[in-house]
């Protein structure tokens, strides 16, 4: 008999949410990470021995400030969340640029004549923001509200079509849209890009979005340190090559990619389940590019320095036609670029003369190549004189992210395709998407229900899951449950 009650296997923000829910409902939980550190997408290093700190993955927060397990476990308590004046900017060709201000009306007032047709789709959205944030971050089977349903659903509807830059006269507020849409890494436009476009737009404007106070990693340090505190225990530099090394441990929750789930289990899965396991997507990579420049990037439209986060790629059109094109695996050469200055919101992440510059471009599956040429060329588009401030850099393709990561199949840093079948039922089609047959066996990574983003919600839902089904228990919301077990409630008999 195993002295352990709960395993978790990787230690993202997924695996670290799961075993909090766990160790908080009184059970010996240990939690297995094969990298050297904690945190999975949460890492962070001092990359050219600078004294300045790089987030290596996840660097900008909108939905940990909103989803509904950060919000119980009191993130914004624990971590200094530091939100920009500015959410995010679009630079346009022209040294235009749109502004997605946290304030609404100063976001308004910049986009002229369709101020007033972004203040009508944001609004309704706003009014129920607690409620969109609960549905969209849910397993989408027993959405806890639906009272922000219509909104959405009517603006989905009309902005996950090529119909939906119409509803603009202008350029800037349809590529404020398309730019939060393309978080979705996948053809454009799309019906769950619009989703996830519209939720984090409307964020912009409510919690913002946040970078935590030295780094993403300050999220992992604080889930960690809750964990043992609830007596949990957390192993680095350990991999788990099979599932029979944790035989006799009643629940089993995996933090990795559906591929790995298959390797892991070793041909003891049922063959349908293996089957619907294989036929899983994975979409489009990322190339990373990490920058220690002397000085903040020289934007063209200088209020784009106010932003943490910039997004580079042109019109709303444009967006559409290279994610589109990069989501069939066509090379271009002015891919989608994200660009993060964590600095502007939180200055102690500089140094005299040193500052991070993060980055990303969106490449397609497996992707080989060097990305930064494509994304030093991006931003000098839009920053004349950018390359002349850079002190040391460093690309990571996107078969190097795998190869960092193993959830990032390919380079895909969603951990599986969005496209609207897959948003809904991952990894495979089911009533339990975290349950697989493997008894105790649960799944808790991006590639469950809700998906990728620094929210938590796979591992919560997840670890409810097997609470319930293994050990009778349902939970009460993390702030109850300091006593642990204790707190639980019992049901008697496991679901089903
Ligand atoms: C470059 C980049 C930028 C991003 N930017 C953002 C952002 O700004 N905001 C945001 O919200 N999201 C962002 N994301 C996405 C976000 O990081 C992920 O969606 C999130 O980390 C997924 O969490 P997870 O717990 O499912 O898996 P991961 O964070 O990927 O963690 C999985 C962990 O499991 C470990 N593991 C896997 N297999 C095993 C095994 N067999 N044994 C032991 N350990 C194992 C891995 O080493 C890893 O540590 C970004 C991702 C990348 C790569």
């Amino acid at each position: 008999m195993s002295a352990v009650d709960a395993a978790v296997v990787g230690s993202g923000p997924n695996g670290l949410a799961a075993a909090v829910v766990l160790a908080r409902a009184g059970l010996r939980v240990e939690v297995y990470e094969a990298a050297g550190t904690l945190g999975g997408g949460l890492r962070g290093a001092d990359l050219f021995d600078s004294g300045v700190v790089h987030d290596i993955c996840s660097a900008v927060h909108p939905m940990g400030m909103s989803s509904p397990f950060f919000r119980e476990f009191g993130l914004d308590a624990r971590v200094d969340m530091l939100r920009p004046e500015i959410s995010y900017a679009h630079p346009l060709d022209d040294g235009r640029a749109a502004l997605a201000w946290h304030d609404l009306d100063a976001t308004c007032a910049g986009l002229g004549p369709d101020g007033a047709r972004w203040r009508r789709l944001m609004e309704p959205l706003l009014a129920h923001g607690t409620e969109l944030a609960g549905l969209l971050l849910s397993d989408l089977r027993r959405p806890p509200g639906l009272r922000a349903a219509p909104a959405l659903l009517s603006r989905v509807l009309l902005h996950g079509t090529r119909l939906g830059p119409l509803a603009f006269r202008g350029e800037k507020a349809p590529a404020l849209l398309a730019g939060a849409a393309a978080h979705v890494t996948g053809p454009l436009p799309s019906l769950p890009g619009a989703a996830v476009g519209l939720l984090l737009a409307q964020l912009a404007h409510g919690p913002g979005w946040p970078v935590p106070r030295g780094g993403s990693r300050s999220i992992a340090d604080a889930l960690a340190a809750d964990i043992q505190a609830h007596g949990g225990v957390l192993h680095t530099g350990r991999e788990i090559t099979d599932l029979r090394e944790l035989d006799g441990v009643r629940a089993v929750l995996l933090d990795v990619s559906p591929t790995a789930l298959e390797s892991l289990a070793g041909g003891r899965l049922p063959p349908r389940y293996a089957r619907a396991l294989r036929r899983y997507r994975y979409g489009p990579a990322a190339g990373k590019a990490d920058f220690l420049v002397s000085e903040p990037i020289p934007w063209s439209a200088p209020e784009v320095g106010r932003a943490v986060t910039v997004h580079l790629g042109g019109t709303a059109r444009e967006v559409f036609r290279q994610e589109t094109a990069t989501a069939r695996g066509l090379p271009g050469e002015r891919p989608f670029v994200l660009v993060v200055d964590p600095a502007v919101a939180d200055p102690g992440r500089a140094l005299p003369g040193r500052r991070p510059v993060w980055a990303y471009a969106h490449l397609p599956h497996g992707s080989t190549r060097d990305p930064l040429p494509l994304v030093r060329a991006a931003i000098e588009r839009h920053a004349p004189g950018f390359t002349d401030t850079v002190v040391a850099e460093r690309g990571v393709s996107g078969a190097a992210l795998a190869r960092y990561n193993p959830n990032y199949v390919g380079g895909d840093i969603a951990t599986g395709a969005l496209g609207l079948r897959q948003s809904v039922f991952r990894p495979v089609v089911r009533w339990d998407p975290y349950r697989t047959p493997l008894p105790g066996v649960y799944l808790c990574s991006a590639a469950t229900p809700p998906g990728p983003g620094v929210h938590g919600m796979c591992g919560l839902l997840a670890a409810r899951s097997a609470l319930r089904r293994e050990f009778g228990l349902r939970v009460p919301p993390l702030g109850r449950s300091g006593a642990g077990a204790r707190g639980a409630r019992r049901d008697g008999a496991a679901a089903e």
